[in-house]
């Protein structure tokens, strides 16, 4: 329904003797930042074994599956494309042997200066087995003389620009590593005397594992026989966390960047409603995305909340008829608007952000056909004005309404009767209300400003590829 997509989630497990069952699981937890295949290894006594492919977690395994992936060890890995494309040599962790033994990484993040890398690379005779920009990290690994992974990977990481959350398995180690920005979410806990990571801390809840702590941007966390050492990469001015983790890529249960998630969309709500209030009836969210913010809305304005529209979760990927002349279809078929709520009222409806506007203006028409006298809309992020590099799925900058339109010109295109967008000061003001010690300078907010800490993709300067 969303029309950003993240690009992976990532898990580890060490120490535990049904490790690839717990990445299993733990990828279940994650499967909402990738669809697209999903991969674990496992390490038993040094030998690895791996399983992968396109799909769902669900497509992927199957019960019989785990005598096959035996060992204490295991990394996860689940993923949607927005560097290499959706094919199944694309599917991760990555596994490899070369002269130093096996090893298997799992990557989310987007390196930025992929293409210079895998030029030089390639001529100077790499050949690469997929598209994805996490196998330049496995080459320059391959080509460091360095035996110590610790040190190797703190070389080749001081190559690569960008955003990387990575796990990794080498010499019955399990590697965890976050890039200098901390652009994405990575989490260490405890389960018994097991050791796991995950990109969010939903998957904790599912395995009964402890939340112990971020691993900190630049931080290489090895976990070795159980014991944890650590080291950094030299640190940036200013981290650089992904705003919209808060916004919209998280779940709402997950702790990420240290802070409660569900908490921050409902102050982003609640902000949004200070900013622009509206004489309505009734509050309702664009489910999944607008839940929380909208209910801080509410819970702000006094306005009620109430569900305007059903989802059914149970479509999957649909087939729709190109020759349907109802252009509505394929969001109808997702998202029912409740006619006995909407009649009649007035009605603020809240979501996360406006990407094209495709969507928005179709639920816009849904509720008008549903009988809503007039319809507010509330965007709880600034206007989405600037393409991400750092690892979403972002459509080209002249397909962003935001970049195109101004915020009056965007209200008519929807057929809105009133539009509100959240500010960036409101949005940054409200994290700082859940959390004190986070300034704003260190969130990337590049996709509202266009200030990339992290610079541009080389190739993508020019315009980013729409994958997927
Ligand atoms: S550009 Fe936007 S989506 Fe990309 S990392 Fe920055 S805040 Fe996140």
């Amino acid at each position: 329904m969303h029309e950003l997509r993240e690009q992976c989630g990532i898990c580890g497990v060490s120490g535990h003797p049904q490790a690839s069952y717990l990445a299993y699981l733990g990828l279940f937890s994650l499967q909402h930042r990738g669809q697209e295949s999903a991969g674990i290894v496992s390490c038993d006594a040094g030998k690895m074994n791996i399983q992968k492919g396109m799909g769902l977690v669900n497509d992927v395994f199957s019960p019989n599956d785990f005598s096959a992936l035996s060992g204490d060890l295991a990394i996860g890995h689940t993923r949607y494309s927005t560097t290499g494309g959706s094919h199944p040599e694309n599917a991760q962790p990555l596994m490899v042997s070369y002269r130093h033994g096996q090893m298997a990484l799992a990557h989310n993040g987007n390196l930025v200066n992929s293409d210079e890398l895998r030029y030089n690379l390639e001529a100077k005779g790499s050949i690469f087995q997929t598209t994805v920009d996490s196998e330049i990290i496995v080459h320059l690994l391959a080509r460091e003389a360095e035996p110590l992974v610790e040190r190797a990977l703190a070389s080749v990481l001081s190559q690569v620009k960008g955003s990387y959350c990575l796990v990794m398995i080498k010499d019955g180690k399990l590697f965890a590593v976050r890039d200098v920005y901390g652009f994405r979410p990575l989490v260490l806990g405890r389960l018994g005397d097991a050791h796991v990571v995950a990109s969010e801390s939903c998957a904790f809840d599912l395995w009964g594992a402890q939340y112990v702590r971020e691993i900190e941007p630049g931080e290489i966390v090895v976990i070795d026989k159980g014991e944890i050492r650590s080291s950094h990469l030299p640190p940036v001015k200013h981290r650089a966390h992904c705003v919209f983790e808060l916004i919209y890529f998280a779940r709402p249960d997950s702790l990420v960047f240290g802070l409660p998630v569900q908490e921050v969309r409902h102050a982003f709500g609640a902000t949004l409603s200070k900013e622009h209030p509206a004489d309505a009836d009734l509050v309702i969210a664009v489910p999944d995305s607008g839940n929380c913010a909208a209910l801080g809305y509410s819970q702000e304005s006094g306005i009620p909340f109430a569900f305007g529209f059903t989802r059914n979760h149970y479509v999957g990927r649909t087939f729709i008829d190109p020759l349907q002349s109802d252009r509505d279809l394929g969001v109808k078929i997702k998202l029912n608007p409740v006619r006995q709520t909407l009649e009649g009222k007035r009605v603020v409806i809240v979501d996360d952000s406006i990407v094209r506007g495709t969507t928005t203006k179709r639920l816009i028409s849904l509720l008008r056909d549903a009988g809503a006298a007039e319809v507010h809309l509330r965007i709880s992020s600034p206007p989405y004005t600037w393409p991400c590099y750092y690892g979403v799925d972002t459509p080209m900058r002249s397909r962003l309404i935001a970049s195109e339109k101004t915020i009056e010109e965007i209200g008519d295109f929807l057929h809105a009767d009133s539009l509100g967008y959240l500010s960036q000061s409101g949005m940054l003001g409200a994290i700082k209300g859940v959390q004190p010690q986070m300034e704003p300078a260190d969130f990337c907010c590049a996709c509202f400003d266009g200030n990339y800490p992290a610079g541009k993709c080389f190739s993508a300067a020019k315009e980013p590829k729409k994958e997927g």
